[in-house]
């Protein structure tokens, strides 16, 4: 007599971070690393774990993941026990609100001007995992290199400052408008002209003069959202300027709560924003 074939439910296995492979007798384990950020002192469980249940082989996935192929499925089990008693977590695939990416940002980057790792995970410790009608993407860039493609993903937060000119502390050389890649500024009458509709707010003024003639005018996050990549690609719209934390976690709140209540069936965000409009969606989203 045979014993029969435990009937397998796919859908919750990828929810809680197991994805099927190609061959169907085996399946990947997908970690869960806000900010693509990992001790190194857990480097060698992983790798324990994926000799003893898979084939020794680990992946690094496009959003900043770490994943263990070729563990059987009579194996999972023990295998995410052996990882969660090392503290990690599995990190939600499916319709859900994926693990938040980042880049390194503030203390290690030195164009860097937020601490991107840190929002990065507040956003993941608030938002991850939560079930949504389509999956949902969610960055931190500390400046406008936006490292972590914050213009790809749903929510894209990017770190920007804006600059402004004590004129009495300008001596005049010029160096600023050297510096400035985005030629938003030119010498006039001996002193700096700033165009803003050029700025990108990267700060790189601020940092580079001898007098510090230049001060931050206004710091925060530059907000995108309705950004995908894949078959269908879009580029995200730029919603909010100089937007802080608080306020950040309020616009993904809010959108989410649209996205729950508006979306139709397995629609993603770009979709939505493009059906109710951007103007609509920004009301609804920001603070008023
Ligand atoms: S986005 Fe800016 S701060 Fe972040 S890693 Fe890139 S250059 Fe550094
Ligand atoms: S770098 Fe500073 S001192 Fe030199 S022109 Fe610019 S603002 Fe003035
Ligand atoms: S903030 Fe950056 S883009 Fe704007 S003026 Fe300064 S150097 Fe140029």
């Amino acid at each position: 007599m045979t014993t029969p074939t435990p009937s397998i439910d796919y859908a919750a296995l990828k929810s809680g971070g197991i994805i099927m492979q190609k061959d169907d007798d085996f399946f990947a384990i997908r970690l869960r690393l806000p900010g693509g950020s990992i001790s190194a002192d857990l480097l060698p469980r992983i790798a324990g774990v994926a000799q003893k249940y898979g084939r020794g082989e680990v992946r690094l996935t496009a959003q900043q993941g770490i994943e263990i192929p070729w563990v059987r499925f009579g194996e999972i089990e023990a295998a995410r026990k052996e990882l969660d008693d090392a503290g990690l977590a599995m990190g939600p695939c499916g319709p859900r609100f994926r693990t938040v990416t980042a880049c390194p940002g503030l203390p290690v980057c030195r164009r860097a001007l937020a601490d991107s790792q840190s929002f990065a995970l507040k956003i993941d410790q608030r938002f991850g995992g939560l079930l949504l009608p389509h999956k949902f993407k969610a960055t931190v860039s500390a400046c406008p290199n936006a490292c972590s493609r914050p213009q790809e993903s749903e929510i894209g937060f990017c770190a920007t400052a804006r600059p402004r000119l004590d004129a009495d502390a300008c001596i005049g050389c010029g160096l600023c408008a050297d510096i400035c890649k985005e030629k938003a500024l030119a010498q006039k009458d001996g002193k700096p002209l700033l165009d803003m509709s050029r700025c990108l707010f990267c700060a790189d003024c601020i940092k580079s003069c001898p007098t510090d003639a230049w001060k931050t005018d206004r710091m925060g996050y530059a907000v995108y959202a309705g950004g995908r990549m894949g078959r269908h690609a879009e580029i995200a719209a730029k919603i909010a300027d100089f937007v802080d934390e608080e306020h950040g976690m309020r616009i993904i709140e809010r959108c989410l709560d649209l996205y729950l209540k508006h979306s139709e069936k397995r629609e993603r965000l770009c979709d939505l924003i493009i059906r109710v409009g951007i103007d609509e969606f920004k009301a609804a989203v920001l603070d008023q």
